[in-house]
């Protein structure tokens, strides 16, 4: 079991996103999707103001991310799904795979966020909070679209089949173009190293023997 709430991110709305609730296909890989909101940042008002903008709108994403503050926010679970997305036909995006964490960078897809961010220990949080589902350091669709006419891969099949990190530009049945031509070895590099895997060695033949009349007590 991944993190749920981000202990470092400050609870956004009533901490339950409407209409949302539990993902369609547990059994798929997890995955984190980024966007970005096309809006201002660097401020507070900013902050709360987008917050507000989209709980409005009914497209909130699972987090908020002020890309020139590191400040960080969360709308609702990790485990439950958000609604920053379109569906693919009858594929629920928002709700597949073991989790599907969507993140809204404060920043604008036409000016790559990670070309003048300053990511701090709450952006360490979010990765280690994504990573603690088991989402890998991967980009299983590709790249990311480069600019707004750019046609980046959408495959449903990768969406369906593969965990990792993909930007809406990557999503079937979406056609926003967002988060932009970010450096995604950048991106994920920020989060520090990721914790390796717990791999068990085999722990060494034990040297030590009981003496015989200890093990003649029997106990
Ligand atoms: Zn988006």
């Amino acid at each position: 079991m991944g993190e749920i709430w981000i202990p470092e991110a400050t609870r956004l709305g009533d901490g339950n996103i409407a209409g949302s609730g539990a993902m369609d296909t547990p059994n798929n890989p997890p995955r984190a999707v980024w966007h970005t909101t096309e809006g201002s940042a660097g401020t507070e008002s900013a902050f709360q103001g987008t917050a507000d903008y989209l709980m409005s709108e009914n497209y909130e994403p699972h987090i908020l991310y002020d890309p020139r503050t590191d400040r960080l926010g969360q709308f609702g679970p990790l485990n439950k799904s958000a609604k920053a997305l379109v569906n693919a036909g009858s594929v629920r995006t928002n709700r597949t795979g073991l989790v599907c964490i969507q993140i809204e960078v404060m920043a604008k897809a036409g000016t790559a966020f990670t070309s003048y961010w300053k990511p701090g220990p709450n952006f360490r949080a979010l990765l280690r909070a994504i990573r603690s589902w088991g989402i890998p350091d991967d980009w299983p669709a590709g790249r990311l679209a480069q600019s707004y006419s750019d046609d980046s891969p959408r495959s449903l099949a990768v969406w369906l089949s593969r965990g990792g990190h993909y930007g809406h530009s990557n999503i079937p049945g979406n056609d926003h173009w967002d988060p932009g031509a970010i450096d995604r070895v950048a991106l994920l590099a920020a989060g520090g190293a990721p914790t390796p895997p717990v791999t068990p060695t085999p722990s060494p033949a034990p040297r030590y023997r009981r003496p015989r009349a200890y093990r003649a007590i029997g106990v």
